[in-house]
């Protein structure tokens, strides 16, 4: 379970990135954070995965409580979450397979758990014809499902995402927002902040909208609410 408990983010310049925020999202849900460019979304999602601390308040998950955690901790928690960008940053000299596979070399997995694993991934984001391919050779789709791979690999619980369909076409975007329906489908918890209006709208998922820093809405089967 997340637990965000009256968190506020102060930065050193004296913005506030959020206001007493609270929220919960329990194991198995697909969560949309909408609102505005500036609104928070991306400060939330950085204090989920402990890139930056509450200057109040509390962000636990599972037994992971965020304001007071070491950097030795971090590993801990980061090997339960899958983390998407908008900007996917993959190894230029290194193929699809090995891109995905650094992803479980890092947290020292076997090289027989990667031969059976990175495969079974990419079989999933449906890229198993492109294993040899490198970056340059993918479309911008096409290298967004690397990234869902790398951050699906080491099976985590939860999956953050920030903008994952942001650079992408309208059409590639609906495919993508399938296969994040895929994977919570098959058990992981997804949160995902973007401002795809009809992707949201179509899929009737919970829907958490913040504005200001501040959360103003929070449905079970919401729809995006603004006009973008
Ligand atoms: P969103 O992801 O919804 O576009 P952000 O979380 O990026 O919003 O930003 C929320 C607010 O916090 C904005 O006012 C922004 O200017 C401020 N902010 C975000 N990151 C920083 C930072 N590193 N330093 C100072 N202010 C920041």
């Amino acid at each position: 379970m997340i637990r965000v408990e009256g968190v506020t983010k102060r930065y050193p310049n004296g913005h506030h990135g959020l206001v007493k925020v609270s929220l919960t999202v329990h194991r198995g849900e697909f969560v949309f954070l909408v609102g505005p460019s500036g609104a928070g979304k991306s400060t939330l999602i950085r204090m989920l995965y402990g890139e930056d601390r509450p200057s109040e308040g509390e962000v636990m998950i599972d037994q992971f409580r965020l304001r007071r955690m070491t950097m030795r901790q971090l590993p801990r928690l980061r090997r339960q979450l899958g983390i998407v960008f908008q900007d996917v940053k993959l190894l230029p000299t290194r193929t699809v397979f090995q891109n995905v596979a650094f992803a479980m070399e890092v947290v020292g997995a076997s090289r027989k758990e990667i031969t059976k694993r990175v495969p079974q991934v990419l079989e999933l984001v449906g890229l198993a014809r492109r294993r040899d391919h490198y970056p340059s050779q993918l479309s911008g789709g096409e290298q967004q499902r690397v990234g869902i791979a790398r951050a699906l690999v080491n099976q985590p619980t939860y999956v953050l995402a920030d903008e994952p369909t942001g650079n992408l076409d309208p059409e590639t975007a609906s495919e993508i927002m399938k296969l994040f329906q895929e994977i919570n489908r098959r058990g992981a918890t997804v949160l995902m902040a973007t401002h795809a209006r009809d992707l949201v709208n179509q899929m009737k998922k919970r829907v958490i909208a913040i504005e200001g820093g501040q959360v103003v809405r929070d449905e079970v089967r919401g729809a995006y609410g603004y006009e973008s």
